[in-house]
């Protein structure tokens, strides 16, 4: 039976999330450490770092992933307020949505060169289909792309820095060392990369070779090694905190979502990308939780909400299938939305989930008591 955090709304079920002898997650104690991080030491470090790449004097000093959301938009304005010559560079999203384009335009306006890198679209069909019928994942192919893309043009352009923004091992639970460190390397990456492990290597075959998959690869750890490319998490050197990048990224023009949120709690993450809804959507398959969780354990954390209101939150919310969503992968990948829930029961967990008499499906000792099973 999964047990729950005291302090937030997680499960143990979540990947790399450990609860200690005393009911608390890893994620809740390390939030409680932050404020005895000496803040000011680590910008020291991010600002010696930056005159050390503009001392380099390359094309540019740094590159920075970025999907037009706030992070990014905090990322870019951090960059530039340090004076270096980003060149931003983006995973073109098949679903990008409107606020998403316009959120990329308003932080390029900022005053960076950015590339819009697109994946023929037949090869990013074929691969979101594997995952999601082999892994139960149609976000692998983001996150190896996310991973692989800036580093590729780091190396292609000869840029000593990649400057990515929060570190998930440290915001999620993830191991103390991981957690600490401000680099971001293919060990990171297979640990915490949400590729479940994999590299684009994994996937191929006749049909997809390693050429298509090109993209999705990075170059070796001993290239990046020897030209002296690095990359860090921005997260690592500034508290990171979706309300503070928030705030930050309207001050530099950020646009929120007006109809309100996308998937989860907030009109302000999670709002570029139609299909990344479906990643977090497969959570509750497979580890009985939803985004709204995450969202949800960081508010408590920061105080802005109690654990009762947070549970009542998710009662009232209930079952949060992404239906339209889904409806728009449908169309994207040319399957129904029938095939797709039949391929997300195949990943059903056992070990969260057990079936009743009648058929229904239950999470025994469910954070919240009456809730409707479908
Ligand atoms: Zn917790």
């Amino acid at each position: 039976m999964i047990r729950y955090c005291k302090w937030c709304v997680l499960p143990d079920s979540r990947p790399h999330l450990k609860l200690d002898a005393e009911g608390v997650c890893s994620a809740c104690r390390r939030h409680n450490q932050k404020p005895s991080i000496d803040w000011t030491g680590r910008k020291i470090q991010f600002l010696k770092l930056c005159e050390e790449v503009r001392s380099r004097d390359r094309d540019y000093d740094c590159v920075i992933p970025v999907s037009g959301g706030k992070d990014s938009t905090w990322q870019v304005a951090m960059c530039l307020e340090q004076g270096l010559k980003p060149l931003a560079v983006t995973w073109r999203s098949p679903g990008r949505t409107a606020i998403g384009q316009r959120n990329l335009d308003n932080l390029i306006s900022l005053g960076v060169d950015h590339i819009d890198y697109s994946i023929n679209p037949d090869i990013e069909r074929a691969f979101m289909l594997r995952t999601f019928e082999k892994a139960g994942s149609t976000a692998i192919p983001m996150h190896l792309a996310i991973f692989s893309i800036p580093l590729r043009i780091a190396s292609a352009f000869n840029i000593p820095l990649v400057v990515y923004g929060e570190n998930s091992a440290s915001e999620y639970g993830g191991r103390d060392e991981d957690a600490r460190s401000e680099l971001l390397d293919s060990n990171w990456v297979q640990r915490y990369g949400v590729t479940q492990g994999t590299v684009a290597a994994d996937w191929t075959d006749t049909e997809l070779t390693a050429r298509d998959l090109l993209a999705y690869s990075p170059p070796s750890s001993h290239t990046l090694e020897s030209a002296g490319i690095k990359s860090v998490f921005l997260g690592h050197y500034f508290p990171w905190d979706p309300q503070t990048t928030r705030d930050a990224a309207i001050k530099s023009g950020f646009e929120i979502d007006s109809s309100g949120p996308r998937t989860g709690l907030f009109d302000y993450a999670d709002i570029d990308d139609d299909f990344i809804s479906l990643h977090h959507w497969m959570k509750w398959y497979k580890f009985g939780f939803t985004r709204t969780y995450d969202n949800l354990s960081l508010e408590i954390r920061n105080g802005r909400m109690t654990r009762d209101e947070a549970v009542e939150t998710l009662r009232q919310r209930g079952d949060e299938t992404p239906w339209e969503d889904l409806q728009m992968l449908s169309s994207f990948a040319g399957v129904s939305v029938e095939w797709l829930l039949s391929i997300a029961e195949t990943f059903r967990s056992e070990e969260v989930w057990d079936r009743r008499p009648d058929g229904i499906w239950e999470i025994p000792g469910f954070l919240i008591s009456e809730w409707q099973w479908s």
